[in-house]
């Protein structure tokens, strides 16, 4: 058997982890923020006579500039944003790896503020960015002060903030983004993977008159899309025209385009399920302290909570109850994602019950 030591791959992916959130298919799975509500019949219909008529035309490459696509995921966000402001790809993970391909790569760094989406440092590392890091306040909450502090010091190339931020949950002020923005001349990228389930200002209300600044979203949350993937960014033309350099031609099949605009047309719809989810999440967080464990606020589809003694033995305890949930790497930490009514249910009185409550 040849390991990978053996294969003549490049120096800096040496020893590096892929990302591996386990994909086990036991009853109750809450571990990647997924919206676990199955996208109402109705849609699905739309989206399959969608698909239909773009497999007739499948003999063809789809439109590489996507135009329906992007004037739908425009009249969806609103904001005066317009289809020249959008990007897309393969999920919000292909776009951030555009972002870094075009204003990252070798000799530049990305900043980010773990604990964040552990996807931002893997993929800075596929591109050859350097990845740096700046630290978070009490409960993780990220100032204005840290904020630019860790830009004057790391001088980077590429700023990512994550609102809300993924393992966390913790929204961040609209302010910091622009005190951010001004403090650097580079990219300043923010992930709002999880902006639907949030209360607060979108970084879309900051997009004029600052051509620096992206805001990337997704289907894969709040839209119940994660398996289609499509993820999206809105941003100055300019900033469009730079991804365009390094997308590959034809980047999101005939399909995936197809399925998109389908299931935007039944934005509403698709939506509805957001305020089950809230309603999920914050009884989880009412919930939790009664069990002994220690909620953070969350702005998200997933709460984090502390006060876990072994987070790998609760972890294992719950996976072999059938419920699995994620641990982080946050020492005295587990992460959740808000489910239906009934997962959440099970989850909580699996916990109660291991918890000896
Ligand atoms: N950003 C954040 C903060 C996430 O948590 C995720 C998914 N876990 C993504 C981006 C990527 O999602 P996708 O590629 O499915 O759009």
């Amino acid at each position: 058997m040849t390991s990978l030591d053996e294969l003549p791959i490049r120096d800096d992916l040496r020893g590096k982890k892929p990302y591996g959130a386990p994909q086990d298919l036991v009853p109750v799975r809450l571990n990647v923020n997924e919206n676990t509500h199955p996208i109402p019949e109705d849609v699905a219909t739309d989206i399959v006579r969608s698909l239909a008529r773009a497999v007739l035309g499948a003999n063809r490459y789809p439109d590489r500039e996507f135009t329906e696509l992007r004037t739908a995921l425009a009249d969806y966000l609103g904001h005066g944003v317009t289809a020249e402001n959008i990007w897309a790809a393969n999920g919000s993970n292909e776009v951030l790896q555009h972002v870094l391909q075009a204003f990252g790569g070798p000799g530049r760094r990305v900043l980010g503020f773990p604990p964040t989406y552990s996807m931002h440092s893997i993929i800075a590392g596929g591109t050859g960015t350097t990845w740096v890091t700046g630290e978070r306040g009490p409960d993780y909450v990220l100032t204005e002060a840290d904020v630019v502090g860790a830009i004057r010091q790391t001088r980077p190339d590429v700023v990512f903030l994550c609102s809300p931020n993924n393992p966390t949950g913790t929204p961040l002020d609209i302010d910091v983004i622009a005190a951010a923005y001004d403090a650097t001349d580079g990219i300043v990228l923010v992930d709002e993977a999880y902006a639907e389930f949030a209360s607060g200002p979108s970084a879309l209300t900051l997009l004029e008159g600052r051509p620096r600044l992206l805001v990337s979203r997704t289907m894969s949350k709040a839209f119940a899309f994660a398996g289609i993937r499509l993820g999206y960014l809105a941003a100055d033309p300019a900033v469009i025209d730079a991804l365009r350099l390094v997308r590959l031609p034809y980047h999101l099949s005939a399909l995936t385009q197809a399925a998109a605009v389908a299931a935007l047309a039944h934005a509403d719809e698709m939506l509805a399920m957001v305020d089950e989810i809230i309603v999920q999440r914050d009884r989880m967080i009412e919930a939790l302290p009664a069990l002994g464990y220690e909620p953070l606020p969350s702005a998200a589809n997933f709460v984090l909570f502390g006060g876990v003694a072994d987070p790998h033995a609760l972890f294992t305890k719950l996976y072999a109850e059938g419920v699995l949930i994620r641990d982080v790497g946050i020492p005295g930490h587990l992460r959740v994602t808000a489910g239906t009514e009934a997962e959440t249910s099970i989850f909580l009185d699996t916990l109660a019950r291991l918890s000896g409550r």
